[in-house]
């Protein structure tokens, strides 16, 4: 029996074999054990929208959007995503969005034991099982194949994704159970919403041929036909709507400049590159990665709140999002060594004791942990338990940055000091401080502090700069962790002979250089959190190397991506703004590039409407 979870974790299907085959018993129904689940799908799904021939006329660097009402396995999923990779064989840029909702997601291991059942869709499915994402509320967005299949997958309820989520499909394929057993999925005003997220041309298919559904379905402006069933079903229903004939939907950027070659701008750049459009990436700095982003070291963390709200939401979407994101380069800059999250002293204890009493996160993405096993986890001993977090670790991120940058569709300008951003001719003209010109179709600001200077509009943004100092530790003198280990401060691995340490948070020093004070501010704090760190006596901070950077923040610490707007609310023209990540651009900067690569590509968004808000630009000013 199926107990009710705390939030955020996903009430699971379950999984049960009968002869041998697959199948959940969430609603009494059999839904894998059709005879042959593939080519049913194949028949109704693929078939009767018509995909094989409208993949291939989707334009070069275009998309083709599918919505599906329930996941399940994925089976149907598969099955277009190995239609798609016949029709339009790598390098193609075109891009297949599939957006599917489930309300009862299967666990991992339920998952891959039912895939297997179907050995054709193999390659797919080893990689749609290596990127599933934990069953936690929210919206997942799964980049697969090189970034040419991008699955948004919502786990909640249908009615709540088709009022959150931003997306036009071109098919619609209507899954779940059959109305009798699950009116829920059929509703009137689940159909209605379905609309709203059609446009002329857009089909559909569905396994059912109920009177209702179809009537439903007509009323809402679909053309539907009764056409024969898959096997022994006489019927099945097949539609478009408002009649048309379309193919896809084409790219919408032609060149974007991105201001800021840090770890929001190259990542940015880096995502549309690779949906084919051209991006010119701009820095003051002689190369990427040379400001905020510019540390040897930097820990893949961010803290969750207690209360499972919008905020908390974002936050953990954003670092399942980046732990998934940063995989392709592990051993490159990306050091998955697992992270701790020390309860360094009572408040912190009750705060995560609380988190843990109000929340139920699957293991996969954090577990409790008491001061024993921490230890081991650390490999040095602590004093304390803590939070768990398997699947983080640690970047090089200037390293990231440079290697990020490198794409044939990124060209890059660096000591490009830019003076002025002005409208002209419906393009933006971006001036440097030298008399250099160069033109673009659309801008990103992601300019880190310098920001707020760039952006432009008269008023004042709620923007603000906050001092860094971290201090390296050399081996020599410290027993350094195999694990990040976060308290007030953060204390990583060693790496080419000594560990980032730090950093301290500066509200009001604009010193760009390391002092002594920041240092000492740094190793008393590692002493206090950390005894076991040293090996004796502490070194003379004057002996210790370090660095300084300057973070942008905003006034409620939340970041900014999105489209930039005037005091009046109107949008200032292809203009977006990518900043305030804080310390934590690491984590956030993964997911908010692709939600920004999608905006301004005009693709399926991977943020709901809730998360999307939190971002805005309009929260920069004061009225
Ligand atoms: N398309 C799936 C596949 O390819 O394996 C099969 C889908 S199965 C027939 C229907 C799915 O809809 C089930 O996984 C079920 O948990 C899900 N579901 C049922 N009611 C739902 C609701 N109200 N919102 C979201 N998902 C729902």
């Amino acid at each position: 029996m199926l107990s009710p979870c705390l939030p955020p974790a996903m009430e699971p299907a379950e999984l049960v074999w009968r002869d041998g085959v697959p199948e959940s018993t969430r609603f009494g129904d059999v839904y894998f054990s059709r005879d042959n689940g593939l080519a049913e799908t194949r028949y109704v799904f693929i078939g009767h929208n018509e995909l094989p021939d409208r993949f291939r006329q989707v334009p070069e660097t275009g998309h083709f959007v599918i919505a599906e009402t329930g996941f399940g396995t994925g089976l149907n999923f598969l099955a277009a995503w190995a239609e798609w990779s016949k029709q339009r064989p790598a390098p193609d840029n075109a891009i297949l969005h599939f957006v599917s909702v489930e309300r009862f997601p299967l666990r991992r291991q339920d998952l891959e034991k039912a895939l297997s059942y179907w050995p054709e869709l193999q390659p797919q499915a080893a990689e749609l099982i290596e990127s599933y994402p934990p069953l936690i509320k929210g919206t997942h967005r799964l980049v697969l194949a090189g970034g040419r299949v991008r699955l948004t997958l919502y786990f909640g309820d249908i009615l709540d994704a088709w009022k959150d989520l931003t997306f036009t499909a071109d098919a619609w394929f209507l899954d779940g159970f059959a109305p009798s057993l699950n009116p829920g999925m059929w509703l009137d005003d689940a159909i209605s919403l379905i609309t709203g997220h059609s446009k002329p041309g857009t089909t559909l298919a569905t396994f059912t041929a109920v009177g209702r559904v179809r009537r439903s379905l007509a009323d809402a402006g679909f053309e539907i036909a009764k056409v024969p069933g898959f096997g022994r079903k006489r019927e099945m229903l097949a539609g478009v709507y408002a009649s048309g004939k379309v193919s896809g939907q084409p790219q919408r950027a032609g060149i974007v400049a991105i201001i800021g070659a840090g770890i929001a701008g190259t990542l940015l750049a880096r995502n549309l590159a690779d949906r084919g459009t051209r991006v010119l990436l701009l820095d003051q700095a002689p190369h990427a990665g040379s400001a905020a982003s510019g540390n040897p070291q930097g820990a893949l963390y961010v803290k969750l709140g207690v209360e499972y709200n919008t905020q908390t939401e974002l936050a953990a979407t954003a670092l399942s999002f980046s732990q998934r994101f940063y995989r392709p380069w592990q051993n490159q800059f990306w050091h998955p060594t697992g992270l701790l999250q020390l309860a360094t002293d009572d408040q912190e204890a009750s705060r995560q004791q609380r988190f843990c009493d109000r929340n139920d996160y699957p293991e996969e993405l954090l577990e409790s942990v008491d001061a024993t096993r921490a230890s081991e986890l650390a490999g040095i001993p602590v004093n304390t338990g803590g939070l768990w977090f398997p699947g983080s670790g640690w970047l090089e991120p200037a390293q990231a940055c440079q290697q990020l940058a490198e794409h044939p569709m990124i060209e890059t300008r660096f000591g490009y000091q830019v003076a002025s951003l002005l409208p002209c001719n419906n393009q933006w003209c971006i001036r440097s401080h030298s008399g250099e010109d160069c033109r673009a179709d659309a801008v990103i600001i992601a300019g880190g502090h310098d920001s707020a200077a760039l952006v432009p509009v008269a008023d004042e943004l709620r923007l603000k700069s906050i001092r860094g100092q971290i201090t390296e530790l050399p081996e020599s003198d410290f027993n350094l962790p195999e694990a990040v280990i976060c308290g007030t401060k953060y204390l990583n691995p060693v790496h080419g002979g000594s560990a980032v340490t730090g950093a301290t948070f500066d509200l009001k020093d604009n010193t760009p250089h390391p002092t002594l004070a920041g240092h000492q501010e740094n190793l008393e704090e590692l002493q206090r959190t950390l005894p076991s760190v040293s090996k004796g006596g502490l070194p003379d901070p004057d002996q210790l190397k370090g660095r300084v950077a300057f973070r942008c923040t905003t006034h409620d610490y939340l970041p900014v991506a999105g489209i930039m707007l005037d005091t009046e609310g109107n949008h200032l023209e292809d203009l977006y703004l990518l900043t305030g990540l804080g310390s934590k651009g690491l984590v956030w900067a993964p997911l908010l590039a692709e939600y920004l690569g999608d905006v301004i590509s005009g693709q399926p968004h991977c943020l709901p409407m809730p998360l999307k808000k939190r971002l805005e630009t309009r929260r920069l000013y004061r009225n």
